[in-house]
């Protein structure tokens, strides 16, 4: 073996790949020209690939809450995406950087994705907790409140000052700072630092945020490249940008096309991998959204939407170009009792399922409705037992990665349409029944 085979394989940006397989031909959204938005495909990244469109499950803290990383493996999970802002604050990013990066430390061999911190900084860390509800019913009055709130998280051209949820320690994010904690977690997919807005901040707000968004993107892509180069014993990680713009079409537009074409002030040959959606979306308008972003961004680079995981709204992101979601609301509301199923939402702790000696959910294949009756899981909570959050966590994880798993396939055989019908069908029938 000759010197060069021992020297470590310095991170590229060519160890990150995307490759679409299939392209979704159907009645849904498609771009004017007639080109198809929504595609399958594969993600490779130094730890494995991910076929999409997936679901990711939502780690927080470096654990999917209540479940072993092998269980997150046997119900489909590709990946995990983990937290910034919650792993800066606790163990701290250098704890996790001396014990081999996030995958190593919470023993996921796959692929991992970091977010920002951007959301909590800003979301934690203003007191207005609600600001992604996906409903604009004060955006009537959104002018008015934009000028007139203050934000406890101060927003700055440099960065982001905000209080630590958890002993209100001030700390400063800035786009440098963020992409030295994502480099020290190790991700191998991360986000460009940008500014949360909300439906009820005004339209003059939206344009300087989106503006300052995108000084920001040029920020962390010539951090982002200076770190891969002098952290040359890990992997490569590639970096997203993040769309925003709210509901504006020139701005969301003009946003993914700036993002699209950016390239590092001083590391000039250092451009996004992949992008991120994010923002304040309303449901009904979700699919227009995105897909006036897809319109806009380079075809050959993955789409993320952040924090999404209704089953209409990610037929709808899917069919518009989304590749990955991620989404904590499977796992939070599965440890609330709240069970997805294939006819709608099911609360285990209900009477009606004391005595139901069945799955949860007949058509469910996950280890839970396998193994164990409705009636046991609703014992299990009832009794404020630790399994209880497992088995249902299992439940809820699986029916979502299998639903997006789904997409996939009928993306690839020609019948997402079908399975888009049939589901969403199914769920409205039960709804009203
Ligand atoms: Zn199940």
């Amino acid at each position: 073996m000759s010197d060069t085979q021992h020297q470590q394989h310095s991170p590229s940006p060519t160890d990150f790949g995307f490759e679409i397989e299939h392209r979704l031909v159907h009645d849904g959204a498609e771009a004017p020209d007639g080109r198809p938005l929504g595609r399958a495909g594969v993600i490779s990244t130094p730890h494995g690939e991910i076929r999409t469109p997936a679901f990711i499950p939502v780690g927080t803290k470096a654990t999917v809450k209540s479940l072993l990383p092998e269980t997150v493996a046997e119900l489909g999970g590709q990946a995990v995406l983990a937290n910034a802002y919650h792993l800066f604050l606790q163990p701290g990013s250098d704890i996790v950087d001396e014990a081999g990066g996030l995958g190593k430390f919470m023993n996921w061999p796959g692929p991992t994705f970091t977010d920002s911190g951007g959301f909590q900084v800003m979301s934690l860390g203003v007191g207005f907790k609600k600001v992604i509800s996906m409903s604009a019913e004060a955006n009537a009055e959104a002018e008015v409140i934009a000028k007139t709130k203050e934000r406890l998280a101060h927003v700055d051209e440099d960065g982001v000052t905000f209080k630590s949820f958890i002993n209100g320690d001030r700390h400063r994010f800035t786009p440098e700072v963020s992409m030295q904690v994502q480099h020290q977690l190790g991700a191998d997919i991360i986000f460009a630092f940008d500014e949360l807005t909300t439906l009820f901040d005004s339209r003059e707000y939206q344009e300087q945020s989106v503006a300052r968004t995108e000084r920001w993107a040029v920020r962390c892509l010539d951090e982002h490249a200076r770190l891969t180069s002098v952290r040359t014993h890990r992997p490569y990680q590639a970096l997203f940008g993040v769309v925003q713009g709210a509901q504006y079409e020139d701005l969301r537009r003009s946003a993914a096309r700036g993002l699209a074409g950016l390239r590092g002030a001083e590391a000039t040959e250092q451009s996004f991998d992949g992008f991120g959606i994010g923002g304040a979306i309303e449901k009904r308008e979700l699919g227009t959204i995105v897909a006036w972003v897809s319109e806009e961004l380079p075809e050959d680079k993955p789409r993320h939407l952040l924090g999404i995981s209704e089953p209409e709204d990610m037929f709808v992101a899917v069919a518009a170009g989304v590749d990955t979601f991620d989404c904590v609301a499977p796992s939070r509301q599965a440890r609330g009792g709240t069970m997805y199923s294939s006819g709608g939402r099911v609360n285990a702790k209900s009477a009606g399922q004391r005595r139901k000696f069945e799955p949860l959910d007949p058509e469910c294949d996950c280890y839970t409705c396998q193994n164990f009756t409705a009636a046991y899981l609703h014992h299990l909570f009832k009794a404020n037992e630790m399994l209880a959050s497992t088995l249902a966590t299992i439940h809820n994880e699986r029916y979502i990665v299998r639903l997006v798993d789904r997409m996939r396939e009928s993306i690839i055989d020609g019948t997402f349409a079908e399975l888009r019908d049939e589901t969403l069908g199914r769920l409205a029938r039960r709804a009203r029944s």
